[in-house]
């Protein structure tokens, strides 16, 4: 530090020694009284050399930028982290006699944010190694039977049925449900792909059915148009935590004798009518895979308050073996068990779920408020039955693409919307409508959605981008 200090009215030859002294090429410039009253960096300093000063001219004030910014002793990182951009990255720090006494150099961010990350601060690890040490690793004991309870108390079912994920969560309804060859599956246009490999898997059609322009949800007008009489079953998608409307798919489906069953993969907590998602359907899934809102690592559960189907998930979970006699078997059977480890996992997680929806809800808000004058579109609330939650932030901007590539610079992950299932070759004969789905998915994009510490920093970047897109 000292060595990169110049008294002002040195020559200009001394202060390149000063600037060369240092990595960061500054020197610190001080008066007489040792108080700092600007930097020269070696920018300038090849500014100076291009205006024809040499290497033998004292340096004079006026030589020096006005406006150079200092930061005081004592100032945390928060301060200093304000204090940077794009043109000044390195900010002297003065004592209170205004004496440099060090500096702050903003590096380039290495650090990595992602879209989305578990939160395990609760009791998660002692769990974990209560069940590790209990022996009980495999697919029984006690968290398995405590989480299938808790979790469908929870959600306001009788029934819970652990899995080994999400998607065998689904697999496995449809086979409890009889869905076979022959059969439709109405389910939306815009979801992950899981719901619509499940109704091949089970040799069923999909019927792909467009979703609401506001809410991005399944349209019940469009699942009308939809039904045939092959209709076996529908797979609302409660997507980017908001509820499908409940009311008019369940009337429908009563109607015309047609299953439900919820995807609630990403809507953990959500509300319709004030009763939880997944106490509407004959069958809910629901996915605890890490970046879900609450996680078992993998991990999925089917909810019912049917005990015959109930009887049914569980015996198809385990092989499809006879509840009475051993290793006799009724059913074609799966092995789509959760482990005891991960139960163990989920049960600490459920503990806090109240407390992690309320901050990703915080986080959404911040967003929000932040960002409120700006052409952005955010998922409909004004619909008073539908009590979202925040799975991942989720919002439309027109210049989506530019705001991703700014962000991940700053090594700030983002996501782009899923892509319409009716828009990828494998899947494009099952179309039955997709206008809206389009939209949605072109313009979608997914902010890092827990961590709160870095939101001013990922605000102002979305905001430097957006500036220049209106
Ligand atoms: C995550 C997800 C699934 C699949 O869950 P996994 O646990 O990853 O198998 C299914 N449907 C939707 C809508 C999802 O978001």
């Amino acid at each position: 530090m000292d060595k990169s200090i110049v008294l002002l009215g040195s020559t200009l030859r001394e202060v390149l020694v000063a600037i060369n002294e240092v990595p960061a090429g500054i020197a610190f410039v001080v008066n007489t009284q040792k108080q700092l009253v600007g930097v020269i960096t070696d920018g300038d300093f090849r500014r100076l050399l291009l205006r024809g000063f040499d290497l033998e001219h004292s340096l004079k004030e006026n030589l020096l930028s006005k406006d150079y910014i200092f930061s005081k002793q004592g100032d945390n990182l928060e301060s200093l982290l304000h204090k940077v951009n794009r043109r000044v990255r390195i900010i002297p720090i003065v004592n209170e006699k205004l004496e440099p006494v060090d500096y702050f150099q903003y590096e380039h961010r290495t650090h990595f944010t992602p879209v989305a990350a578990p939160n395990l601060s609760g009791k998660e690890f002692e769990y974990l190694t209560d069940a590790f040490l209990s022996t009980w690793i495999s697919s029984r004991g006690k968290y398995i039977d405590r989480f299938e309870k808790d979790f469908s108390t929870y959600c306001g079912t009788r029934h819970g049925v652990a899995t080994s994920n999400g998607t065998t969560a689904l697999q496995l309804a449809l086979a409890a449900l009889g869905v076979g060859p022959g059969d439709e599956v109405i389910l939306p246009n815009l979801t992950f792909a899981a719901t619509i490999n499940v109704v091949l898997h089970a040799g069923a059609t999909p019927v792909l059915v467009d979703v609401e322009e506001e809410f991005w949800t399944i349209d019940p007008k469009e699942i009308a148009k939809a039904i045939t009489s092959k209709t076996k079953a529908i797979i609302p998608v409660h997507l980017y935590g908001q509820p499908c409307d409940m009311e008019a798919i369940m009337d429908l489906a009563n109607k015309h004798n047609i299953y439900v069953v919820e995807d609630c993969a990403e809507a953990h907590g959500a509300e319709f009518s004030e009763k939880k998602v997944g106490s509407f359907g004959h069958v809910s899934c629901f996915s605890f895979f890490a970046n879900k809102i609450i996680t078992t690592g993998e991990g999925g559960m089917c909810l019912t308050s049917d005990a015959e189907i109930d009887m049914r998930l569980r015996i198809l979970r385990d092989h499809g073996m006879s509840r009475s006699q051993k290793y006799y078997h009724e059913h074609v059977g799966f092995n789509f068990r959760m482990t005891n480890l991960q139960a163990a996992i989920g049960c600490a997680q459920l503990e806090r779920i109240d407390q992690i929806l309320k901050d990703r809800e915080g986080l959404e808000r911040f967003y929000k408020e932040n960002l409120r004058d700006r052409e952005i579109k955010w998922q409909n609330i004004s619909d008073k039955r539908r009590k979202k939650v925040v799975w991942l932030v989720s919002c439309l901007i027109k210049d989506r693409d530019s705001v991703i590539s700014k962000l991940a610079t700053s090594m700030v992950e983002t996501r782009p919307f899923f892509i319409p299932l009716s828009k990828m070759e494998i899947y494009r004969k099952f179309r039955f409508s997709d206008q809206n789905s389009i939209k949605i998915s072109n313009s979608g994009i997914n902010f890092p959605s827990n961590s709160i510490d870095e939101s001013n920093m990922i605000l102002e970047k979305i905001l430097e981008r957006l500036e220049k897109t209106i």
